[in-house]
């Protein structure tokens, strides 16, 4: 060997070391020679000149953050799975709405585990999302056969929020009563009760919790009812109900899935609306998230819901499809007047519930809920035998025994055998069984209460009449009867119906989802993959905190990785979606004016772009938006807010502001903007939605901004599950980290126990917290920069590309733009009819989902690539935005009519092509092949344009009949 190739062997295994886990690298899109090529094609000499021409320079830091180095995948998810196991995993037994439950593998994996699931988006755009829509309906049908009700939602946050929701609906549809009291029954659980008092407190609500409403003299708007109980006990509410509507009250249920499989239904007994946790379907406790609460009420209340609804139309060929329903009433039209600021939910979590009730169908599941009732009898017989008094009168899964005084003992004897109870008060422990419980579970629980053996004829678990309930107390009309619900019981037919589904549907692993202001990018599988461990998937919320360690391990580092993201002082993950955190931002500045004695700061300031959650958050937070007006450039109008902020200066709570701006750019006057708030008293809360371009080279916390919330399903890396789940942790400064949210029965450490509460879990969405904290350890600080500064060159890139076909909305400094960037059609529209909408369609034919569409700005595309994506990703989107453009001239130049033209027609199925008859002036490869690069991997929209008016005007949100599918 000579001496030079001998050195040539060692510099390349020296090298290939180094890199051994480049996971920065696959991360990142564009490998170097691509990103040479994109800066050589924007005009950067660097991706160091490309920030210095984009980022304001006073803003523009160069310093690493305070992070680890880089690590290689597979140590990441070995430091994982250690802080998994260090939580210990008791069986508990707690109840508080949170169950240990099997989730059926076929889900596990088809599923949970799928990124053809996982990683697609909200279904604003119907057309390629009919599988996640079907599955959302369905889901919506089992909620409205379990609670019998008329009208449900596609899934709210978390049960706690879901209540709150349905005390505002109550308030705002209440006719015949004027008063501002919310009674609250104390048995509900209380997590629940807590968010509502927190929203009910800055809603200016009255909040009573009392043992029952009866003989009270006081009016209430409305009331909370548990069931069943959250000590267990099964009740009938009817008189109480009654006699609630009888003093013009409404009735929210919060009731129990499992249960309704026996008991009969809130509906029946007069309830208004009805709430609840769908997690015992098969979705781990995971520490308490995430996972799907439902929301059911009455049709005449269908224009207040809160949250998303599914509903049924039919496309252009007037075939059956689905779409979201009443979309015009969504949040980002709506704004201050919005129901809810809800934006992100729990799709993801409510597809896997129902997929459980598909899965099972209404017979396996009346046999799980009646064997873990009959257990639950078994477990009372035995207690009794042993002397001991169960207080119930009848139960589901829960029962409630006196221990006398020795209450803390069984407690403490139950821990030894490593078991969780709950202490409901001095004498009574609570015991909730779930659809893992076994005979022997039952053994080792009486042994708990007493050194004597207990025979019980375990045959009795087949004995019908081994039961707590009255036949006053159970249903008798039939769940479930929908051939939905019938047909997919062996592991082949869910298999397949999963996959039917899933093939519909555009997701992240079939091609780009350049969607503005949603950060679409890589969900890798090593982050996704410590969410399933056992130690994170099944730990219970309320559990002991010695249990949690390895949790509170977890979250400490990763506050601690998001401090060093952000530039802030302290973190809270409690908020389960974006909404939810600014909604716990603006808490907290209300707290921190309110304890310097400023009673009256109520007063947000919002630029015009604004994300509709924004004004939304702020009613919610009994705040008053003021519209602050932007400039021709896009940018926040400095005259108007210097004039707003003075004329408000008295009752400046403070300014939202999202940076970089909706309309991608970095606006230059950011720091002027943050000191002539904090000069008129406000604070300024930074929407932190787009911080996938500012991570490692601004840090908001530093450059003048309060406190911002993240989206960690946006810029940290948890996939968007379909419409959720998301986690929206806040980033505050000192002053306010006192003013963090708790919970009532694991209080976060370093807060006063009497702090708001505003989700159900102290820690939220806990059990996908792993994926973020995997993300920002295998990226490292250089790596984290890194990703940013291509996420802006891919953006410049593409807006340099498109630029030459369309026009480009706004820009900033040097022509650049942020992460995205909006292109506008509006003067196409003009020139041709041709709408932002057929634009959107039409992507659809090239297997591409369509940029953000007519936000902020009405009339036009947002598109950010993220790092993600490739140039070859990248120029394949823009090959067919440029084939578009081309399209549209062939209409201005009347090759084409307005009439027939593969854009209006748009998208085309399958079935349209192969069809006989073809009678338009494009041929069916125009239609279907309109590029060479899609020609050997095509995807095939399974239906044609969505009407969406039909769709709210003939309102149909459950299953249609099995005979609509046969036409
Ligand atoms: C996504 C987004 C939100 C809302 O976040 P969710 O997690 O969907 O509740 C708020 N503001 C902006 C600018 C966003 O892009």
């Amino acid at each position: 060997m000579s001496k030079t190739a001998s050195n040539n062997l060692q510099q390349l295994s020296l090298h290939s070391l180094e890199s051994r886990d480049d996971f920065v690298g696959r991360h990142i899109g564009p490998d170097q020679q691509q990103i040479d090529d994109m800066l050589a094609a924007v005009g950067a000499t660097s991706l160091e000149d490309l920030m210095e021409q984009t980022v304001p320079a006073n803003i523009l830091k160069t310093d690493a953050m305070d992070l680890d180095t880089a690590r290689p995948e597979h140590e990441v998810i070995e430091e994982l799975a250690d802080l998994a196991e260090s939580n210990l995993v008791y069986k508990s037994w707690l109840g508080l709405g949170y169950h240990n439950t099997l989730t059926p593998n076929v889900i596990l994996r088809n599923i949970f585990q799928n990124p053809g699931w996982y990683t697609a988006y909200t279904p604003y755009q119907p057309e390629i999302a009919q599988g996640r829509l079907e599955a959302l309906l369905n889901f919506q049908q089992m909620v409205l056969d379990l609670t019998g009700m008329e009208l449900a939602n596609a899934s709210l946050l978390d049960e706690g929020s879901a209540a709150a929701e349905a005390m505002a609906l109550c308030k705002r549809m209440v006719k015949k009563n004027k008063s501002n009291v919310f009674f609250i029954q104390s048995n509900c659980h209380p997590q629940t009760i807590a968010v509502v008092k927190t929203r009910a407190e800055h809603l200016d609500i009255e909040v009573v919790v009392g043992d029952s409403a009866a003989g009270n003299e006081a009016d209430y708007f409305g009331q909370l009812l548990s069931y069943p109980g959250s000590n267990g006990e099964v009740k009938d509410l009817t008189n109480d109900i009654d006699a609630a509507h009888a003093a013009n009250s409404l009735v929210v249920v919060a009731a129990d899935l499992m249960s309704l499989m026996l008991l009969q239904s809130p509906a029946e007994m007069g309830a208004d609306v009805v709430v609840g946790n769908s997690q015992r379907f098969g979705v781990p406790m995971g520490f308490g998230g995430p996972h799907a609460a439902f929301f059911a009420t009455r049709d005449k209340f269908k224009r207040s819901i809160p949250g998303r609804i599914i509903g049924v139309s039919v496309d252009s060929h007037g075939r059956q499809a689905l779409r979201m329903a009443m979309q015009t009433r969504e949040q980002h039209i709506r704004r201050e007047k919005a129901n809810s600021n809800i934006c992100t939910a729990q799709a993801l979590l409510a597809i896997m519930a129902v997929s459980y009730a598909i899965y099972h169908g209404p017979e396996r599941l009346k046999t799980i809920a009646s064997r873990i009732h009959r257990l639950a009898c078994l477990l009372d017989t035995g207690l009794t035998k042993l002397g001991f008094q169960q207080t119930n009168a009848a139960y589901f899964d829960t029962v409630a025994i006196d221990t006398g005084a020795d209450t803390d003992d069984v407690i403490a004897r139950a821990l030894e055998a490593e078991i969780n109870l709950r202490k409901l008060d001095d004498h009574t422990v609570t015991i909730a069984l779930d659809e893992t419980t076994t005979l022997e579970d039952i053994d080792d629980l009486l042994a708990v209460f007493a050194d004597d053996k207990v025979d019980f004829n375990a045959a009795s678990l087949d004995n019908p009449q081994l039961t707590s309930l009255t036949d006053e107390l159970l249903r008798s009309d039939a769940v479930l009867t929908h051939p939905v619900f019938n047909s997919y019981h062996s592991e082949t037919e869910m298999l397949r119906y999963l996959k039917r589904l899933e093939d519909k549907d555009v997701a992240l692993n079939r091609s780009m989802i350049a969607l503005g202001s949603c950060t679409m990018k890589l969900n890798a599988t090593a982050e996704m993959i410590p969410v399933t461990f056992d130690g994170f998937s099944n730990m219970h919320p309320m559990a002991p905190k010695e249990q949690s360690q390895g949790y509170l391990e977890m979250t400490t580092n990763l506050e601690q990785m998001l401090v060093a993201c952000t530039g802030y002082d302290a973190i809270s993950l409690q908020p389960n979606a974006g909404s939810q955190g600014e909604y716990a931002g603006l808490v907290a500045i209300k707290r921190y004016h309110q304890s310097r004695g400023d009673f009256n700061r109520n007063i947000v300031l919002i630029p015009r772009s604004a994300h509709g959650t924004n004004p939304a958050s702020a009613s919610m937070a009994s705040m008053k938006s003021v519209i602050v007006a932007c400039d021709e450039l896009g940018n926040v109008d400095m005259d108007d807010l210097r004039a707003k902020a003075a004329e408000h200066a008295d009752n400046l709570a403070c300014i939202m502001i999202t940076y970089p701006s909706t309309h991608g750019v970095f606006e230059e006057s950011i720091t002027d903007i943050c000191e002539i708030i904090h000069d008129h008293g406000g604070q300024v809360y930074l929407d932190g939605a787009n911080m996938n371009a500012m991570v490692g080279i601004a840090a908001p916390g530093k450059f003048g901004a309060d406190v911002s919330h993240l989206n960690l399903h946006k810029t940290f890396a948890i996939p968007h599950g379909g419409g959720g789940p998301g986690v929206g942790p806040i980033g505050v400064g000192q002053h306010l980290q006192p003013f963090l949210p708790t919970n009532p029965i694991n209080p976060v450490d370093g807060l006063d126990a009497g702090n708001d509460v505003i989700s159900s879990a102290a820690y939220g969405s806990a059990s996908v917290l792993p994926i973020s904290y995997a993300y920002i350890a295998m990226m490292g600080s250089d790596g984290l920069r890194r990703a940013t500064q291509v996420a802006i060159l891919n953006a410049n890139y593409m807006m340099g590309r498109l630029q030459e076909h369309f026009s480009v909305l706004y820009t900033g400094r040097n022509n650049r733009v942020a992460h995205e960037c909006i292109i506008d059609l509006r003067p196409l529209k003009e020139a041709t009819g041709i709408s932002e909408e057929d634009v959107a369609k039409r992507l659809m034919d090239f297997g591409f989902h369509s940029p953000t569409m007519s936000f902020p700005v009405p009339g036009t595309l947002m598109i950010e690539p993220t790092e993600s994506e490739s140039k070859r990703e990248i120029d394949l989107f823009c090959d067919a935005m440029i084939q578009i453009r081309e399209e549209i001239r062939l209409v201005e130049n009347e090759t084409y009519t307005l009439e027939d033209n593969p854009l209006v027609n748009a998208p085309h199925s399958l079935v349209d092509i192969v069809e006989l008859e073809w009678n338009h002036c494009y041929t069916r490869e125009q239609a279907s092949f309109p590029i060479e690069a899609i020609r050997h991997s095509k995807y095939w929209p399974p239906v044609n344009r969505i009407d969406n008016v039909f769709g709210d005007r003939n309102l149909v949100c459950s299953c249609p009949p099995i005979e609509s599918y046969m036409d």
